[in-house]
């Protein structure tokens, strides 16, 4: 293995970095008078800290990697670039990656004059290692191995790519952008034992950070050294940093476990619908298929606002096109269109639910009519991630009071014709949340059946609920105001009484108090307290909790 000093580019070696005069202050009551910044205080007026040494020191606990073996880049994609930046002369070196693979390692070579070596993955996508140490020569200074592959989903061998790692005479990159997806083991692991080894990893999957644009690049002390000369000074914003900082404080792990059931729940879907001839194995986020009539069916999709990607013109991806895993209530959408359009009926396919247990509660219900499109999935044991946007953001919090008041996770999505009026939407996702909920009570043994509440702020709110079956809806809650945020005060009314309707209930409500924000939230608080008790169920328990023997 060569020297890694030995593979970079001569005027990279020359290089001397951009130093910042703040870099040797060390007091802590600074006038800053060295960089022509805007003194007000905007919250941003000041230029980021250049090396990002907090978010560094974060990512470092939660990835087990030092600071110093570690580049925080403007996504990965400007880490692919610089690696050709330092790496590669143009016009005489080259680089060697996969296809199907990720299409930066394509665009960076080709964007800086490096010549591009193409393997293509095997049959059933599998790593072909002898191929890629074939086509490397004197001149071959990196190695890209996207795992899990995207647009593929596999994931590779950990010996394969330690092989690759071994014979390569140049660096090997494992981008690993899936890896939190994925059960197998991350090459991070193997940073210190080989000095060609670089990782590339991001916030922009697993921990829901696209927008902010951070990739990381992980590798050798020296090499990264090397990075933070060559980056531009304040390649990553303080709004970024910020955000991240917070975003990093939570464990994802229920999220991806969520999003990995799922995978599997499509995946058994999928291969249920007849017009579905192969669903390759995934370690991602994501699925690629191969189907009949693939643009048409892509088409179709688009027609019906789901977007998904069309892979068809990849080479090695014929007549395949890729989903993402979304919501479950957006999975369940993306799954009806596609048994539509091959003519496969019925809402559950072959295997789908082997994911969950046969004691899970969760349902999906979606509406599609003029006024609005709803889809609202409920799991009423609290297992599944929050997800709530309407349009109305009053509205939002109050959904959001009840998942979290009730225990009851709910993923809720509507777009409705906000620009008559707010009534629709409302009025639509009442019905469709009742309809969830109502699913997902399934038998009903067990069932606790009753809610009673009663919580105060400078208010007081009580409801009553029955889950029985049978429908009766009382309300004396009276606003002072017309509207409260976005949502007229009306509505409240009318969203408690559709529910009441699809869900079979009955439903009491009593509140009173001055205050109309903390009105509505102590009804939205109580009615999920009332909630979390009503469906709460014995599970040892065979019992229908009525004397007649039947709800
Ligand atoms: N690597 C792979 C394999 C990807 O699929 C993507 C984005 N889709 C990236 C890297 C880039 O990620 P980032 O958002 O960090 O630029």
């Amino acid at each position: 293995m060569k020297d890694v000093r030995s593979l970079v580019r001569e005027n990279v070696l020359r290089f001397t970095p951009y130093s910042a005069a703040r870099d040797s202050y060390k007091g802590s009551f600074p006038i800053y008078m060295d960089s022509n910044e805007n003194p007000l205080d905007t919250g941003f007026n000041r230029y980021p800290d250049p090396r990002q040494t907090a978010l560094k020191k974060r990512v470092s606990e939660i990835k087990g990697v030092s600071v110093d073996q570690m580049f925080i880049g403007n996504g990965s994609d400007e880490a692919i670039d610089l690696t050709y930046r330092i790496f590669c002369e143009p016009k005489v070196d080259n680089s060697i990656f996969l296809s199907p693979s990720y299409g930066m390692y394509l665009d960076s070579a080709l964007l800086n004059e490096v010549e591009p070596r193409v393997v293509q993955l095997g049959p059933d996508y599998s790593l072909p290692v002898e191929k890629l140490l074939a086509a490397a020569d004197e001149h071959s200074k990196l190695m890209f191995i996207c795992s899990p592959n995207n647009p593929t989903g596999n994931a590779f061998a950990k010996d394969d790519v330690l092989r690759l790692v071994n014979e390569f005479n140049g660096i090997v990159i494992v981008d690993e952008a899936y890896i939190d997806y994925s059960s197998k083991e991350s090459m991070l692991n193997y940073l210190d034992t080989y000095p060609n080894l670089m990782v590339m990893q991001t916030l922009s999957k697993a921990w829901g950070m696209a927008g902010l644009r951070l990739g990381l690049a992980f590798g050798s002390k020296e090499m990264m050294t090397i990075f933070a000369s060559v980056k531009y000074p304040y390649n990553i914003s303080s709004a970024s940093i910020e955000s991240a900082l917070k975003l990093l404080d939570r464990n994802i792990s229920k999220e991806v476990a969520e999003t990995v059931n799922e995978r599997t729940r499509m995946a058994k879907a999928l291969e249920g619908v007849n017009g579905v001839e192969k669903v390759f194995p995934s370690d991602a986020n994501f699925i690629l298929f191969r189907c009949k009539d693939a643009c048409k069916l892509f088409e179709r999709l688009m027609g019906e606002d789901v977007i998904v990607r069309d892979r068809c013109s990849v080479p090695g991806c014929a007549d395949c096109l890729r989903v993402t895993v979304g919501l479950r209530s957006e999975n369940d959408v993306f799954l009806e269109i596609v048994r539509k359009f091959y003519g496969t009926f019925g809402t559950v396919g072959k295997g789908e639910n082997a994911s969950k247990t046969a004691d899970d509660r969760i349902a999906t219900v979606t509406r599609y009519t003029k006024e609005t499109r709803i889809s609202a999935t409920v799991d009423l044991d609290g297992k599944m991630p929050v997800s709530i946007n309407t349009g109305l953001h009053f509205f939002d919090h109050m959904l959001d009071q009840i998942a979290h008041h009730s225990g009851v996770s709910l993923q809720v999505k509507a777009l409705g014709d906000l620009e008559v009026d707010e009534h629709h939407t409302m009025e639509d996702v009442a019905i469709t949340l009742g309809e969830a909920l109502y699913k997902a009570l399934g038998d009903k043994k067990g069932l606790e059946r009753y809610g009673f509440s009663l919580p105060m702020d400078d208010c007081s709110a009580m409801v009553l609920l029955d889950l029985g079956g049978r429908i009766d809806f009382e309300w004396d809650v009276n606003f002072t105001r017309e509207y409260v945020g976005d949502v007229p005060t009306e509505m409240f009314r009318h969203f408690f009484k559709s529910l009441s309707e699809s869900l079979h209930c009955n439903l009491h409500i009593v509140a009173k108090g001055e205050n109309n924000h903390h009105l509505a939230e102590a009804v939205f608080k109580a009615f999920a307290r009332s909630l979390r008790q009503a469906v709460r169920r014995d599970v040892n328990s065979d019992e229908i909790p009525t004397s007649k023997g039947q709800l």
